[in-house]
């Protein structure tokens, strides 16, 4: 794939960032339409999340045979998920039979990173700067980026000091760990973290997690997928894709229908029960309307999860360390085989960090300051992602104006949709801020997204316009729209990557759209169906009317 040359380089219709779920979809309906497309990819392969996560113990909290494509009728009866929740190299595999399933593979240029992209308004173009120096231009892009790839590096004091291995999670390495007679240290307890731990305690010689935040999870009950359960799911996909489609959280559980306060102590604890059997992160978060918005009703949901920690772990000072506090699911819920049982091995200790903080890294390990040293062989970071806009604030994006999305955002993401901001015509995100993408079942958010962005490129096209930025009247109302929305909720308590909360001097600004999937897909259609409102489009008069003036 020839694309170095210059300014004077080869021009695409479409340059795509990101071979994810969403850049592979995107480059799939861009070939569709003929359109000019290349993917830019900075791994060696495709599978974005699933190329980078490859901790051990990493799987999807959304249910395989949902956390799939829909495009093609043909991939959803031939693709056997084995487990009700995939792991990682499952889905990874997934990615990679689509890539050659649809022959995607020939307009991808890996191992390139996209570091600059300069809009021209008189030439209508974008020009891109990749990180070996060479030059493409479109006329759209299409950053497929991901919420959560931009990892969180940790910034400890002396781990260049430390004499053994550390990892981060969000970037592992290709080869197999060998954690026999290892001593090992996990800094962390979100998802991430609750999954390594779960698969390491039992391998290593001793374990530590260094907990600042306990964190709720939710059994996975994950089992293998029977052959008759798949053929049921194949024989009423569409059935149940719509349901995803029109739900809050892109699953096809039905809503719930009840508050928690018009029901007694016993029923609401059977409702709880009947969700922790089934298993899956709305174990719990699915059994009352109030639960997201109403302290009591989730309250009660806490209690009970607490309830069951304590049940599960036989020391009752680490049953309660490990006890959460905040409101359940406004920092994201975890889901897990075995992770609080982890606990009451021999071989696994718990050090609070938020008690005793870690002050620094030296060789053999990690000094808290209490003065206590963790030593240990291995250190794994699951300290996260700098969530949401992480992605796009490492490139040096300069819309209309030099306008920098870094200026744009100063003060927290604003766009219209999720899908564009105002200055910057002409590039589409995909999930972007303000939308529903992580409160959601990501594929089906990503499907949406890019069926609205390539139906958008094909009106465009049809009505001979190559223009098209979100008006910044429109944005302001999505912005506000979006917060209004977020302040009718328990979210904003919570210290959470949601909010930009886990990066020092991030704005906080609650970035995903709570308004669920079905609410945001009607907006995106009333948007379409009014011609895309809240836009603004232009015609390639337009530029020569600019270039001239
Ligand atoms: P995360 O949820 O941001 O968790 C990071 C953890 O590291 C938190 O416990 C945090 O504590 C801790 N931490 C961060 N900096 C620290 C420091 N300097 N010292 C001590 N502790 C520190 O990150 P993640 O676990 O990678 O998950 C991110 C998101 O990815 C998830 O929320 C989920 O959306 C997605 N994910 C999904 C799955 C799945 O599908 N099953 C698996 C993995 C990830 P505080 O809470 O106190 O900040």
């Amino acid at each position: 794939m020839e694309t170095t040359g210059g300014p004077g380089g080869r021009r695409f219709d479409l340059v795509i960032v990101g071979a994810g779920f969403a850049g592979l979809y995107m480059l799939y309906r861009a070939r569709q339409q003929g359109l000019d497309a290349v993917v830019i990819e900075r791994g060696s392969e495709v599978g974005g999340t699933w190329y980078w996560n490859r901790y051990p113990g990493a799987r999807c909290d959304i249910e395989s045979v949902d956390y799939c494509y829909s495009f093609s009728p043909e991939l959803v009866q031939e693709w056997d998920w084995t487990e009700r929740y995939a792991a990682q190299p499952e889905i990874l595999a997934y990615l990679q039979h689509v890539a050659d399933r649809f022959d995607l593979r020939d307009d991808i240029v890996f191992e390139r990173t996209l570091v600059r992209a300069d809009w021209g308004e008189a030439e209508r173009s974008w020009t891109l700067r990749l990180d070996d120096g060479s030059h493409l231009s479109c006329t759209h892009v299409v950053m497929a980026t991901g919420n959560l790839s931009a990892v969180k590096p940790p910034s400890f004091d002396g781990l260049d000091d430390f004499a053994g291995e550390w990892f981060h999670t969000g970037m592992w390495p290709h080869h197999a760990v060998d954690w026999t007679d290892k001593t090992v240290a996990v800094i962390g307890t979100g998802s991430s973290g609750i999954q390594v731990i779960t698969q390491v305690a039992p391998l290593a010689r001793h374990l530590t997690v260094l907990q600042r935040t306990p964190n709720y999870s939710m059994p996975a009950h994950n089992r293998p997928l029977l052959a008759g359960e798949l053929a049921e799911v194949r024989a009423t996909f569409g059935e149940r894709r719509r349901v995803c489609q029109l739900s809050d959280a892109g699953t096809p559980l039905p809503p719930p229908t009840r508050s928690a306060h018009e029901v007694t102590e016993d029923e609401r604890r059977a409702r709880y029960e009947e969700g922790w059997q089934r298993g899956g992160i709305s174990a719990l978060s699915g059994g009352y309307t109030d639960f997201f918005t109403e302290e009591q009703s989730n309250l009660w949901a806490q209690e009970f999860a607490r309830d069951k920690i304590r049940e599960i772990v036989t020391d009752p000072d680490v049953a309660d360390r490990l006890s959460p506090r905040h409101h359940i699911g406004t920092k994201r819920t975890a889901t897990d085989t075995g992770y609080f049982e982890m606990y009451n091995r021999a071989n696994v200790d718990l050090v609070d960090v938020r008690d005793d903080p870690i002050s620094h890294i030296e060789a053999s390990g990690i000094r808290l300051e209490s003065g206590r040293l963790v030593e240990v062989d291995v250190i794994v970071f699951a300290i996260g992602f700098d969530a949401m806009t992480g992605a796009l604030a490492d490139i040096d994006i300069r819309g209309t104006d030099g306008l920098t999305l870094e200026t744009a955002w100063a003060d927290g993401p604003r766009t219209y949709l999720g899908l564009q901001t105002a200055g910057f015509p002409n590039l589409f995100m995909i999930t972007g801020p303000q939308s529903p993408g992580v409160l959601s079942n990501m594929v089906i958010s990503i499907e949406q997204h890019v069926d609205f962005v390539a139906d958008c490129l094909a009106y465009l096209r049809e009505h001979d316009l190559d223009r098209i930025e979100a008006s910044e009247e429109a944005q302001d109302g999505w912005v506000v729209h979006t917060r209004e929305l977020a302040e009718g909720t328990l979210y904003l308590q919570a210290r959470s990557w949601y909010l930009g909360a886990n990066i020092p001097g991030k704005p906080r600004v609650f970035m995903p759209y709570v308004g669920g999937c079905g609410r945001y897909r009607t907006e995106c259609e009333t948007v379409v169906d009014n011609s895309y409102r809240g836009f603004v489009l232009g015609t390639p008069t337009d530029a020569e009317d600019h270039s001239d003036g």
